[in-house]
């Protein structure tokens, strides 16, 4: 018996599922989680010494890898004096400004515990400007837990949501619309019907929670059209891909401007922050200033702005995006050409520093493109890989991330595994 089986049995006498997130469970691969113990720039180690090359990156925020020196002295210092205050810092102020820097169209920001806290916040404010409330998504787009965002549509798109769990009213859930990502009329078409009522549309610019699919050539300018057309706001959720396609997000890579912006993730360097953030005449209608409640316990919690400022400084670094892009490319060619030695079909999707694999015929553009492909293929590939050392988000519909500490032997290294794979695939 492992010491991460004990570890799993003794977490599910007491943690519901044994886990605290529950795509950590494994369950869409099969099989256990692994418990890790701790981990050193590309490196995940178990709790039985195993070490693994980690493409998860804690879902996202350690771009520059585990443990990184930089952000762990900015941790320490800023615990050394003092955890939690509850009341201003610099370091709020300081990282605000390095966001905005970065990002010029959040003129104010307001910063929050999670990528979940932000979209809720996102869409109270917009719905509250436009005395609208209805709002749009898309079909395999997440955005943490609120109510109204854990809808998905009921039968193909342009259907009025229902819950995607118990426990959300279906009442509140008739207000979320749900459209097809990448196709602009199915959007179009919800607000030809109900434009009046609609408040915002709702979108992860790069599509990073259905594995990773990339917005189509003017797909994002439509929905900006729209949303001026009708009196909407359009809302870019970057918890993901903010600091990770580009230092200046989506909207930088595709030049839009969304009127909100949600972040998280990065901008916590690997500890619990989301922000939002947009024009100060939207921004200040929150309180203090405005009437639109929002509040936090750990909001602005000072070890945390200090781990997200100290990432983000690294990412200006002189072709810190360029490498990032160069060492994915690496990797999801060599995937590529190592699937096709072996006759598998197989395709990948890239952005900055975040990838798609798919086991199915490219090209990979709408949601309905993810659900073809084979799961059965990716759990086998996934515990193949995991076997060798290699440790791939356990779920077909998770992008997969790269980080600064990935060096060009550990992309090899990678390669080579799912070259073992692949030929017990065919
Ligand atoms: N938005 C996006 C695009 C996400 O990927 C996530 C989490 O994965 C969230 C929001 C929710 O963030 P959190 O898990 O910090 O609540």
């Amino acid at each position: 018996m492992t010491a991460s089986h004990r570890a799993f049995m003794r977490a599910r006498s007491v943690i519901a599922g044994g886990v605290n997130s529950p795509v950590r469970a494994f369950k869409g691969v099969g099989g256990e989680p692994i418990f890790m113990q701790r981990g050193e720039g590309a490196y995940l180690f178990d709790v039985d010494g195993r070490r693994y090359i980690d493409y998860v990156g804690a879902w996202g925020p350690l771009i520059l890898g585990h443990a990184d020196a930089d952000v762990t002295r900015a941790v320490a210092d800023a615990a050394a004096r003092g955890l939690a205050f509850g009341a201003p810092t610099e370091g709020e102020t300081e990282l605000a400004l390095e966001v905005r820097a970065l990002m010029p169209g959040l003129e104010r920001l307001r910063f929050v515990s999670s990528g979940t806290e932000a979209t809720m916040t996102a869409l109270r404010l917009a719905r509250a400007v436009t005395g609208r409330d209805k709002v749009v998504k898309f079909e395999g787009g997440y955005h943490g837990h609120p109510d109204s965002l854990l809808v998905k549509a009921g039968s193909g798109a342009l259907t009025l949501g229902v819950p995607t769990s118990p426990g959300v009213p279906a009442a509140l859930a008739a207000h979320t619309l749900v459209a097809r990502f990448n196709d602009a009329d199915s959007v179009g078409a919800l607000f030809a019907q109900h434009g009046n009522d609609i408040a915002a549309v709702i979108v992860e610019p790069v599509a990073g929670n259905m594995n990773c699919v990339p917005p189509v050539a003017g797909f994002h300018e439509r929905l900006r059209a729209l949303c001026d057309q009708y009196g909407a706001l359009l809302i870019f959720d970057e918890v993901m891909t903010g600091f990770r396609v580009a230092a200046g997000g989506a909207q930088a890579l595709f030049g839009i401007r969304p009127d909100l912006t949600t972040l998280g993730k990065i901008i916590g360097g690997g500890l619990p922050v989301g922000a939002v953030g947009g024009p100060a005449a939207l921004m200040d209608q929150l309180l203090p200033d405005g009437p639109v409640f929002q509040a936090g316990t750990n909001s602005g919690n000072p070890v945390a702005m200090a781990a997200g400022l100290a990432t983000l400084k690294k990412l200006k670094a002189p072709g810190f995006y360029e490498t990032l892009s160069q060492r994915v490319a690496a990797l999801t060619v060599g995937l590529s050409e190592a699937a096709a030695r072996h006759g598998v079909a197989f395709t990948t999707n890239a952005v900055g520093g975040m990838f798609g694999l798919f086991f199915a015929e490219g090209p990979v553009r709408y949601y309905d493109d993810v659900m073809r492909a084979d799961a059965d293929r990716f759990r086998r590939f996934f515990h193949g890989l995991l076997g060798l050392g290699v440790y791939l988000a356990p779920s077909a519909y998770e992008a997969g991330f790269v980080s600064a500490a990935h060096t060009p032997a550990d992309i090899s290294a990678t390669v080579a595994a799912a070259e073992q794979v692949f030929s017990r695939l065919s």
